[in-house]
């Protein structure tokens, strides 16, 4: 065999049909993005290119330039965020992947509450991982009783994503707390991907696992609080011992990120991009007040997207009805064990968004 045998867990995904389906849409009316519909503010590519200019070009320490660790950790250490040792990595998804390949032994278990980023389920299967999915619907919060009842001798960690994509939902304190607790009874760890941290619209700042268990591994990144999704740049922060195994990994894998980013993102973390999140509050309130007569629908507190439960409770069969309307969303089912709702990306122009709910009704 050609391919390695890891691949075999690794499926095409099953929801193919839908985006063949979109790809011969004519100029669709697309909530299906997964990034800011703003560019990268004017100073931090100024700073990016002014580094190009003077010849900050080649690789740089595997662990990241000194300098953007001394200012994330700087960032971290104001938030209250718990940790030894911090990386820079290719986005959150480098993060990740480092993650994966220092932790997961094959037949470990990864408990990951549902609905879920799709990459945490793909890295873990990769690894010859088990994952293991806690359901939060109706209203994707973290339950004890779930969360117990899918723990075992294999369970190696935990992740939590808030806010999250797909549901926007942002998970309480006192969530987060149960999860420190079970996590210290069974002296486990806790993935937190904290992509999202600067998306948050009724209050102004959410708590994150960082803050309140030191057993965590924190991912940040550059891609949707800057929108800098193509100049792939994250950190990881946590405790020492995985760090450096990653850094190690980091020098065989990516080797380095790119350079003057990094420069750049020391420019973007002094960059107050709260202008961005007031506009972004704005389409949040404009999508969930357009939706909520006609669909049961959580209001989402954090990130750029919005789950409803679909009429019909069939999301894949509604978003193939919303292509044929011009109209391209995410069925549910990409991001969950569930297909019953769908995922609409609220990072688009005002216009674009009452041209959507329009639809959307008129489907419903
Ligand atoms: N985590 C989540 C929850 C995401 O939604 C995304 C991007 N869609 C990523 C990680 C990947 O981010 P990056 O661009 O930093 O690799």
């Amino acid at each position: 065999m050609l391919i390695s045998d890891r691949l075999s867990r690794i499926k095409p995904s099953g929801v193919r049909r839908i985006f063949d389906l979109a790809r011969q849409m004519k100029n669709p009316i697309n909530l299906s993005i997964g990034e800011p519909d703003f560019d990268i503010p004017e100073p931090v590519k100024e700073e990016g290119i002014e580094w190009i200019r003077k010849g900050f070009n080649k690789y740089t320490p595997t662990q990241g330039i000194p300098e953007l660790r001394e200012k994330i950790s700087l960032h971290l250490r104001n938030k209250g965020v718990q940790f030894e040792e911090v990386m820079v990595t290719a986005g959150v998804t480098g993060g990740l992947l480092l993650a994966s390949l220092a932790l997961i032994n094959p037949g470990d278990e990864i408990l990951i509450p549902d609905p879920y980023f799709v990459m945490y389920e793909y890295q873990i299967l990769l690894m010859g991982g088990t994952p293991v999915f806690i359901d939060t619907y109706p209203d994707f919060r973290l339950r004890e009783e779930e969360l117990s009842r899918k723990l075992s001798k294999k369970t190696k960690f935990i992740v939590i994503n808030s806010p999250n994509n797909p549901s926007g939902a942002v998970l309480p304190k006192e969530d987060l707390l149960m999860v420190k607790r079970i996590a210290r009874e069974r002296d486990l760890l806790v993935l937190s991907d904290d992509i999202y941290d600067n998306f948050i619209f009724d209050q102004p700042a959410c708590a994150c696992m960082g803050q309140l268990y030191e057993k965590t591994l924190t991912l940040g990144g550059f891609s949707k609080g800057w929108a800098m999704t193509g100049w792939r740049l994250g950190y990881v922060a946590g405790p020492r011992e995985i760090i450096q195994q990653m850094i190690t990994l980091q020098q065989y894998t990516f080797s380095s990120v790119p350079s003057f980013v990094q420069k750049a993102a020391i420019k973007a973390l002094d960059y107050n991009v709260d202008g961005y999140i007031s506009e972004y509050k704005k389409k949040r309130d404009l999508i969930y007040e357009g939706l909520k007569e006609k669909f049961q629908v959580q209001k989402p507190g954090g990130a750029f997207y919005i789950f409803p439960e679909v009429p019909g409770l069939n999301g894949e069969a509604f978003v193939e009805k919303a292509i044929g309307q011009n109209l391209f969303i995410i069925p549910g089912s990409v991001f969950s064990k569930r297909n019953t709702h769908v995922r609409i990306s609220f990072a688009a122009p005002e216009e674009r968004l009452l041209r959507g709910i329009e639809v959307l009704n008129r489907i419903a």
